[in-house]
């Protein structure tokens, strides 16, 4: 805490990951003797530099940009970029440290990092956005490559911003290394099914976690939260399994629409017309706009917190539970907050912690990666089915770990240790660096 003051985020989310860890460091003391855990939350790297660019108007705009590269025992460097307004280090370190433990659960060779700017795109012509990631690659690019930190997409970065960056990377490199950044275009090298990872996978491990209870998504009533990247592709996967997607939400409200979500316009509103939720409600009879409240008031048996970290509070868990909720899982990263998660564990409700639910994403730019390293492209079944494998694996070791720790079904603890220890063995075994 002394050492990284008022980065309430980052010390969230490490005290998550060490509170797990107990009966590991008693079973294997000699992480304790080589000063894993010191070693594991101090960053090898962090990159904090000016991004000056120019807006329409002529004025000249200046933001921070940040890389922190967290830890690369086991792989190079990835993890995503965010650009919002609240992103500060304390935000870049709680990502790139859950990064770290997140890419060891995959069962990729990638290590932990995460970046990004205070720049808000919202509301920005595409020549502002263009210029901006121009002036934000015309410093990183320097701290990249394929063998070295391969950045990706996050809030408010998506295939038009890694396109621009992409470009950039490429103007000042004179080299087309696909490999440097992920969730590209298709046709420029990106990965079919990436945009899809994360809303995806997030729905296979959940579907995982139901069946260890014989249920399933069929039927089910779902609220999901955020209408992005991760949220659309979620409502679209559950929707394919036979659930009923009953609400989603942006930074404005949240939206009911009890007949179940319509993909389509959703997809438009989002991702054609960059709109916000009103603009689904005008055009789509019987839903309805909440502008304050919560999203978890809605009653439903699979919650899937898709937008942002802490989002899901313990009041929410509760007014959650008081309509029946079985599942949760979060397709954000640390969207549910510390009390949240212990009061749905103990009540009896299926968790399922980020860095095991959302790892499809991560994992897909892997896969991203190895189409980039032998000039090759997949097509959508055989890499979706790459990708269910993945969220199966993930699965898979969670709950193992968990039964060989004694808690069977605590996916939490599972995801820790599974992820710490991959990490810190490869840490022990490359010395004191
Ligand atoms: P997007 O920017 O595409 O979408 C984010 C969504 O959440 C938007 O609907 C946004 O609404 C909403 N949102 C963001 N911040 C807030 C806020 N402070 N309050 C209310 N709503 C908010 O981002 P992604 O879908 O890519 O990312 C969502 C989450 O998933 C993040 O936690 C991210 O770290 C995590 N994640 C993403 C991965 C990916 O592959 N993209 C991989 C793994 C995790 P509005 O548009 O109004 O701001």
């Amino acid at each position: 805490l002394r050492r990284n003051p008022g980065e309430s985020e980052f010390h969230q989310a490490v005290r998550e990951v060490f509170e797990s860890l107990g009966p590991v460091l008693t079973k294997h003391p000699q992480y304790v003797d080589a000063a894993v855990l010191e070693r594991i939350c101090e960053p090898e790297r962090q990159i904090i530099f000016r991004v000056p660019w120019v807006d329409d108007a002529g004025r000249v705009q200046i933001n921070r940009g940040f890389r922190v590269e967290f830890n690369s025992a086991l792989g190079p460097y990835k993890g995503g970029l965010r650009f919002h307004p609240s992103v500060y280090l304390g935000i870049v370190k709680f990502l790139g440290f859950e990064q770290i433990f997140k890419n060891s659960l995959s069962g990729m060779p990638i290590g932990g990092a995460k970046g990004g700017s205070d720049f808000d795109p919202r509301g920005r012509s595409d020549g502002e956005v263009m210029r901006f990631c121009q002036a934000f690659m015309t410093e990183l690019y320097r701290h990249l490559g394929e063998y070295t930190d391969v950045p990706a997409g996050d809030i408010g970065v998506g295939g038009r911003e890694i396109g621009y960056l992409f470009g950039q990377y490429k103007r000042i490199t004179n080299r087309y290394e696909s490999g440097v950044l992920t969730g590209k275009g298709v046709t420029w090298g990106g990965s079919l099914v990436r945009t899809e990872a994360t809303g995806y996978g997030t729905v296979m491990f959940t579907e995982r976690m139901l069946g260890t209870r014989n249920e399933s998504f069929d039927g089910q009533r779902v609220v999901i939260s955020g209408s992005g990247n991760v949220a659309i592709f979620a409502v679209e996967k559950a929707q394919q399994l036979g659930a009923r997607v009953v609400a989603f939400s942006d930074s404005s409200g949240y939206v009911v629409d009890e007949a179940g979500v319509d993909l389509d316009l959703l997809k438009a509103v989002k991702l054609d017309e960059r709109g916000r939720a009103k603009d689904y409600v005008a055009r789509r009879p019987g839903s309805r706009l909440v502008e304050d409240g919560s999203i978890w008031d809605i009653p439903c048996d699979i919650a899937l917190p898709c937008a942002t970290q802490n989002e899901l509070t313990v009041d929410d868990a509760r007014s959650l539970l008081s309509h029946g909720v079985r599942a949760v899982a979060e397709g954000a990263n640390m969207p549910t907050t510390p009390e949240a998660v212990r009061l749905l564990q103990e009540s009896g409700v299926l968790f399922g912690p980020g860095k095991a639910a959302n790892a499809g994403g991560v994992a897909t730019s892997a896969l991203e990666m190895q189409q980039n390293a032998s000039r090759d492209a997949w097509d959508f079944a055989y890499t979706e089915e790459r990708l269910a494998e993945i969220m199966s694996g993930i699965h898979d070791r969670c709950a193992g770990t968990a039964d060989e720790y004694g808690r069977p079904g605590d996916y939490v603890l599972g995801a820790n240790i599974a992820g710490f220890t991959k990490v810190a063995d490869a840490m022990l075994a490359l010395g004191v660096i």
